[in-house]
């Protein structure tokens, strides 16, 4: 089986997290690990039902199997809950850089972000692999008192 690529996997989420597409993580939650309908979650988040599919294919690729990636998506919400994006959605599709104040076209947020905030960038990935780090050993912890 397919390893995990969990810095390629935390790379991907910090910037699409920092780049205004926050909320991929929850409309993953329901279509890959809730199982709802891609046309109802797509419809929910406006994004389409082939961009949800590819968001997901893509969290399937970086995890290494379907299975992997259901189980890794709710820790991923968790290590991510309090990170803010750099980056807002504003009307239409057009998005703020919080930082910067300016506009920035939708399709060029994550370049953005990886231009001209990588510091943000970096230190968003470097919290998100200590928490996954700390989950680990947490979730370890547990099995061994269980056990003794
Ligand atoms: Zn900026």
């Amino acid at each position: 089986m397919k390893q995990m690529d969990t810095k390629s996997l935390i790379n991907y989420i910090a910037l699409k997290i920092l780049g205004g597409s926050e909320y991929i993580i929850d409309a993953l939650e329901k279509y890959l690990v809730k199982g709802e309908g891609p046309a109802s979650v797509a419809y929910e988040y406006q994004i389409s039902k082939h961009q949800l599919r590819g968001y997901a294919q893509r969290i399937i690729e970086k995890s290494g199997s379907e299975a992997r990636a259901k189980k890794i998506i709710p820790i991923i919400k968790e290590i991510s809950k309090d990170i803010k994006p750099i980056i807002k959605k504003g009307e239409d599709e057009l998005y703020t850089c919080t930082i910067c104040d300016i506009s920035v076209p939708k399709e060029d947020a994550e370049e953005h972000v990886r231009k001209y905030h990588k510091d943000i960038l970096t230190a968003t990935i470097k919290t998100m692999t200590e928490r996954l780090e700390e989950y680990k050993k947490a979730k370890n912890a547990v099995i061994l008192t269980s056990v003794s």
